[in-house]
């Protein structure tokens, strides 16, 4: 079995802009993808320079484009269910059966959104449920506009949301947790607060029509937005070791090495600013961070 310089396990935004930085290295890559990006629920992506408003998976397929001129590169589709850590290296055991060892290791495996179980809730996901104003705020500017929140997150979403629009509620789900001073200071700025529970969302085809509460009662919108709770998209991580931040998130440090050495971290996995941008500039730093530590070992 001929030594990759380095296995990337996933290869969205994050695995193809390291594979990029080190094919450029002529290093000897190998990207695994499962090829299920968080945002494939999002007809468009927004706020990445020169792909404004492109698709999500013609972003990456353009990357795969210009990557396949790096012959040092290249590509399985497929899940990696093992990795171990060997003599010098790692061992990667794919789900179709297959084996490479690695002299490094590149997890840019993403988050998992879990998402709640209201009804309607996942076809509406990344159309019109969002979860962040500068992806697709703009495409719903003006219009009426709900926060599904509460607590901090819920403060949040108020004080920025209403740059975008002042046709603006809150929808808590149930009682809320916000202090009486945070109540009072969104309701000062003409943001209702509804805490009534949520039966179901109405909508055509992804686009949100009304909330339905238990008691009955409808409110019409065109957006809502919320931040459900995510994990790791994969079990990797743990199994390496790899220590994790409060958030659930691969602790790396400036140079998104992560506690396990060898192990480096890129994307959403290992950051809270989820965004192509910031997938795309970490992978490109873990990139050449990977191959410093490969030019610094051959050097000894
Ligand atoms: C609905 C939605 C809409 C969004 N819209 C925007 C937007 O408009 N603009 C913007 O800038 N950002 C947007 N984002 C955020 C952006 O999509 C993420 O920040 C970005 O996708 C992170 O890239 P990544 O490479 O870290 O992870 P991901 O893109 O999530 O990719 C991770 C990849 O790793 C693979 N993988 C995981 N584990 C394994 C394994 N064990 N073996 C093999 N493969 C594996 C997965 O299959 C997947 O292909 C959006 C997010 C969501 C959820």
């Amino acid at each position: 079995m001929n030594k990759l310089d380095a296995a990337i396990i996933g290869g969205s935004y994050a695995g193809l802009s390291a594979a990029l930085a080190l094919g450029r290295a002529m290093r000897k890559v190998l990207i695994i993808d499962a090829g299920s990006p968080c945002n494939r629920f999002a007809p468009h992506s927004h706020n990445f320079l020169t792909q404004d408003g492109e698709s999500p998976a013609m972003i990456s397929s353009k990357a795969r484009v210009q990557l396949e001129k790096y012959k040092s590169v290249s590509f399985l589709n497929d899940w990696v269910d093992k990795v171990e850590g060997m003599d010098l290296g790692f061992e990667v055991q794919t789900k179709s059966g297959q084996l490479f060892s690695a002299k490094k290791l590149i997890l840019a495996t993403g988050v998992r959104d879990v998402l709640p179980d209201i009804q309607g809730f996942s076809d509406c996901w990344g159309k019109s449920i969002i979860h962040c104003p500068y992806c697709h705020g703009y495409e719903v500017k003006l219009e009426t506009t709900g926060i599904l929140a509460d607590g901090d997150v819920a403060y949040h979403y108020a004080q920025l949301i209403r740059n975008w629009t002042k046709n603006l509620t809150l929808y808590t789900n149930g009682s809320c947790s916000l202090s009486e001073e945070q109540k009072t200071k969104i309701q000062d700025h003409s943001i209702r607060i509804i805490e009534k529970k949520i039966q179901r969302i109405e909508h055509n085809q992804g686009q949100m029509e009304a909330l339905i509460f238990e008691d009955g009662t409808r409110e019409t919108m065109r957006a809502l937005y919320t931040r459900p709770h995510f994990e790791q998209s994969s079990e990797l991580p743990k199994f390496l070791g790899c220590e994790t931040t409060e958030m659930n998130l691969l602790k790396v440090d400036p140079f998104y090495q992560t506690t396990i050495p060898g192990v480096l971290a890129c994307g959403d996995n290992a950051s809270p600013l989820r965004s192509v941008a910031n997938a795309v500039a970490s992978g490109n730093i873990v990139g050449a961070m990977t191959n410093n530590q490969l030019t610094e070992e051959e050097f000894e």
